[in-house]
Formats: C-alpha cells, structure tokens, sequence
C-alpha cells in the first residue's frame, strides 16, 4: 500500500518557493506502480525526486505530488572490470562514491556536491569540472529503466529513435519516473588528485589560463564578482588530474560542519560579502601553486557544511547559471560581472568555467559550448529579481542560456528562446507528470 501524506514545508535548495506538498516514499521497485494508480485515484499530477539539490523549482510540484526516490538506493549490477554499475535511480552519488574508489573507478562526471541521486542527475544532465573533456553525465548513461504513467516499463538506450532518450536525459522528470539506470564508470589511480591553483589577475589572463588548461581532466575558477575597475574579473582557477599512485581511501568522509539555524539577512550584506570576497582572493593568491588533495574536498568543498544554504536566511537565495556562446563569451562575461558589482549585490560562489564542444545528449540538457557564469544571490525581493532582470538581457543578447536546476526564476520567453528544441521535448512530457517549472514556462 502506498500513501501520499501532506508534508507543510518543502523547499528545493535555493529556499524562494517553500510549499506543502502531497508526498509519497516508496521504498521499492514494485510500489511505483501502486504510486502511479494512488495519484490517478486522487487526481494528483506526479513528479519523481531525488534529494532536492536542484535550487530551483523544477524539483517542486504544489498543486501535485512528489514521489521521493531515495529509498530505492539499490545497486542492481556493478562489473567493476567492464565499468558498468546499475543501479536503482534514487541512490545517491555518495554512496556509489563508496562503492567506487575503493576499487579504482570514479564517476564519468560529478556536480559540485555528491549529495544528489543517479536519477535526479540523469533528469539535469549534470556537468562538472571535465566537462571539457567529458561532455556532460548524459553521455556515459546506456540504459534507462523509464516507467510511464500509463504503467508502461521502458528500457531505453541512447540507439532509441523514438526521441524518448534524449528527452528523459535532462528532462526535468517529466517524462516518467527513472526507476534505474546503468552508467559507464572511469577509472582512477587513487583516491588523490594533483591540483594547481593559479591566481588570475582579469578575465583575459582567466581565458588564457583555460585555453592552456585544456589538457587536464578537470578545470573551474572562483571569481570575485564584487572586484571593480581594474581588479575586475580577479579570480582563481584550478586545474587538477587523478594522482596516478597514492591511498585508494574509502569514501566515507562526512559533512564536518552544520550550519544551526538560518542566519539573519543583515549578515549578508555588501560588506560582509565583499570583505570575504577580498580575503579569499589575497589567501588563495598567497597559497598560489601545486598540492595533493584529497579527492572529497578536491570536488566538494562545499559538502563539507552541511545545510549551508541556511547562511541565505529564511527568504532564501536564488542561483543565477547562465551560458553563452564562444563569440560572445568575454564581452558577455565582463558585462555581467560589471552589472554585479555596481549593484553590490554578489555571492560567495562565484564559478567560471569554459565548457568544451562535447555535445549534450539531451533535448533540455543546458551545457553548449561556451562559458559558464554560476553565482548565487541572497533573496532580497525586487532588488534581486531586477539586477537578474539585468543579466538576462545581457544573456539574451549573447545569445545563451540559462540552466533550469538552478534558476527558479527562469522567465518562459527566455527559455522558449534558449531551448530551441522544447517544442520537440513537449511531446514527450508524460501527460500526468507536471512540475512548478514546467508549468510556468511551457504551459
Ligand atoms: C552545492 C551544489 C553544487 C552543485 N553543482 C552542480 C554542478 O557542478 N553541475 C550541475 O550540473 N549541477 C550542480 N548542482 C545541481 C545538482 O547537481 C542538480 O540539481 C541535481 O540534478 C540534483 O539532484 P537531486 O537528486 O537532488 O535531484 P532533485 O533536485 O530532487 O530533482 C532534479 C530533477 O530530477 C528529477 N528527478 C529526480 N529523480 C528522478 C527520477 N527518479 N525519475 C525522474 N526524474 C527524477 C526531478 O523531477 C527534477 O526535475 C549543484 C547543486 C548544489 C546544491
């Protein structure tokens, strides 16, 4: 028997639009059919999810239901010598981590935090630190177990020619529920990665480390979106590759810190952040060089604080993710850090990274060539709402895009116009599956 119960305050990461919601955990394969017939029998449009690390409202559905994967954390198959794992969609990447390094293998591509589910990261077509090497996490995906609201079971492939594939890898969850699918993993020398943080002065010296940097597996920048003048587009870049020797640890670090409680809005202040920004550029820059980094905080800084969004405060923040094209990319990228830093209003974690021209599978799936400009805002109502209004402008004139998972905010002519291929994904959307998002932008 499985049960949706009324939960009062859900929230994705980002904490803007918290709702209750109707909720349901089935904690086998067997209840998502019994699910499917629970919400036909109530009326209730569905959305799979997974552990919400999406900062937007593409993992929330108010006026629906929620069916939470992340009880079904099963492996289903795992051939360490071929590098094929399968396993149920709601286990977490920390947990494959586990299974993984101990035996030499690593994920084919990671997000910046190992607390997301193998379904909800196939439903973003997630990118990470080697996306110019590797493409995005669609591309290592060869079978998807998909089951529509209908009860039809589908295992799909990337040879399916019916379009279904390329819809469900970065399809937001509305094309089904991912039950399980099966993943290439690579593999790895240890559990150790040779890292180099060089410090970059503007963004031409950012463009021209990156271009110099294309031959290590993994690349990203932090950079002070707060700097002015000529200290405009200051940052530091990281380049690292999987230590060939070293301890092949087991994954089993946990956060070191939690955040308490939510911090009052006035700590957040142009100030505060500036001074922070100021300090992590000088530290960063006298600590300038090569090190051996544990693998963990190598690709997870921030999974070392746990609940860190509570430092944005009950009102919560909004992630601004966008990426434009090559041609484009340094007068887009100056402008947007121009307009950031004359309304004061910036982040700690700043990122920007150049994406490689390894295609997305996906039909959604928001990485293309260019580059990639994520930072969060504190969420201060109108204030913020028009500084984004501002960078969508300059985002739209480039001619890129902005990522779904993060933006909760996405306006639906921008993403009408940075997707060209919704109209397409559209046909694919289950007609019992719904999302905030979706219903937002497309319908
Ligand atoms: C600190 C931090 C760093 C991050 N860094 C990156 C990064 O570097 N790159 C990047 O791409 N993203 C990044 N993200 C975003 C995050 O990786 C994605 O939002 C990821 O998809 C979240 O996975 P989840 O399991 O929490 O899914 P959720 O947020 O719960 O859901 C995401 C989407 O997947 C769908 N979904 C979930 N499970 C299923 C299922 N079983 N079947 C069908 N649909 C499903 C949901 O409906 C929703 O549309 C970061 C997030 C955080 C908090």
């Amino acid at each position: 028997m499985i049960r949706f119960s009324r939960s009062n305050d859900i929230r994705s990461w980002g904490g803007v639009l918290r709702a209750p919601h109707q909720v349901a955990r089935p904690l086998w394969r067997d209840d998502l059919p019994r699910a499917l017939v629970a919400a036909r029998d109530e009326g209730l449009h569905l959305l799979a999810t997974g552990l919400r690390r999406s900062y937007s409202d593409t993992c929330l559905n108010p006026d629906g239901a929620l069916l939470e994967m992340t009880s079904l954390d099963r492996a289903i198959f795992f051939e360490p010598e071929l590098r094929i794992l399968r396993a149920e969609a709601g286990v977490s990447f920390d947990t494959l981590l586990k299974m993984l390094i101990r035996r030499g293998l690593f994920l084919p591509v990671t997000p910046g935090t190992r607390f997301v589910t193998l379904g909800g990261a196939i439903a973003n077509d997630v990118h990470g630190k080697n996306h110019h090497r590797a493409g995005t996490l669609g591309r290592w995906v060869k079978r998807i177990g998909l089951l529509r609201s209908d009860g039809t079971e589908l295992e799909l492939t990337p040879q399916d020619n019916t379009g279904l594939f390329a819809a469900t890898i970065g399809g937001l969850g509305l094309t089904g529920i991912i039950t399980w699918a099966e993943i290439e993993v690579m593999s790895i020398g240890s559990a150790i990665m040779e890292a180099e943080n060089i410090p970059f002065a503007n963004l031409d010296e950012f463009f021209q480390i990156a271009q110099e940097s294309e031959g290590y597996e993994y690349t990203v920048s932090w950079i002070d979106c707060l700097a002015k003048g000529k200290d405009l587009g200051r940052g530091l870049f990281t380049r690292g590759n999987h230590a060939s020797k070293g301890a092949r640890l087991p994954s089993n670090a946990e956060p070191k810190l939690t955040m308490p409680l939510n911090f009052p809005a006035f700590i957040l202040n142009r100030l505060s952040i500036g001074a922070f920004n100021g300090l992590y550029y000088w530290n960063g820059k006298r600590k300038a060089g090569r090190e051996a980094v544990p693998i963990h905080p190598f690709f997870y800084p921030l999974d070392a604080i746990g609940h860190w969004y509570r430092m944005y405060g009950r009102a919560g923040m909004y992630q601004y993710q966008s990426v434009v094209p090559p041609e484009n990319e340094r007068d887009a990228t100056k402008a947007m850090l121009e307009t950031i830093s004359t309304a004061g209003e910036g982040s700690f974690l700043a990122v920007l990274k150049t994406f490689g021209d390894r295609l997305s599978p996906g039909m959604l799936s928001f990485p293309r060539p260019g580059t990639t400009l994520a930072l969060d805002f504190p969420n201060r109502g109108e204030v913020t709402l028009r500084l984004m209004g501002r960078l969508d402008a300059i985002v739209r004139e480039a001619g890129g895009r902005l990522y779904p998972a993060k933006d909760g905010r996405i306006p639906a002519d921008m993403f009408r116009a940075g997707y060209s291929q919704w109209e397409d994904f559209a046909q694919h959307v289950d007609p019992h599956f719904q999302s905030h998002f979706w219903k937002r932008v497309a319908q």
